[in-house]
């Protein structure tokens, strides 16, 4: 096939797996401020879950936070940018 093919084929491989690599690092590393108290929140729990890359899909660990002074609850998804509403991990009830 060439080694043009050869290069991009491999290329394509390596782009989900680099990315999920530096995603969950990044993960690993976020230590979000309660934007009610602006104190460090500490991880809760983590779980699995899948996200839509341009690169196809990619399973990351997800860190959910809460705010020992509050309560208030975050998700590492935040710092993904990802539309995401998080009414279930919310104070606040749902109307
Ligand atoms: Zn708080």
């Amino acid at each position: 096939m060439g080694l043009l093919y050869d290069l991009e084929t491999r290329l394509e491989q390596q782009i989900p797996v680099q990315l999920q690599q530096s995603l969950q690092l990044a993960l690993d590393d976020y230590q979000p401020l309660c934007p009610d108290c602006g104190l460090a929140m500490h991880r809760h729990h983590r779980y699995a879950r899948t996200i839509t890359t341009r690169y196809g899909a990619i399973r990351l660990q997800m860190p959910v936070f809460r705010c020992g002074q509050c309560g208030r609850m975050a998700s590492g998804a935040d710092l993904l940018g990802e539309a995401e509403r998080h009414q279930r991990y919310s104070k606040k009830p749902a109307n």
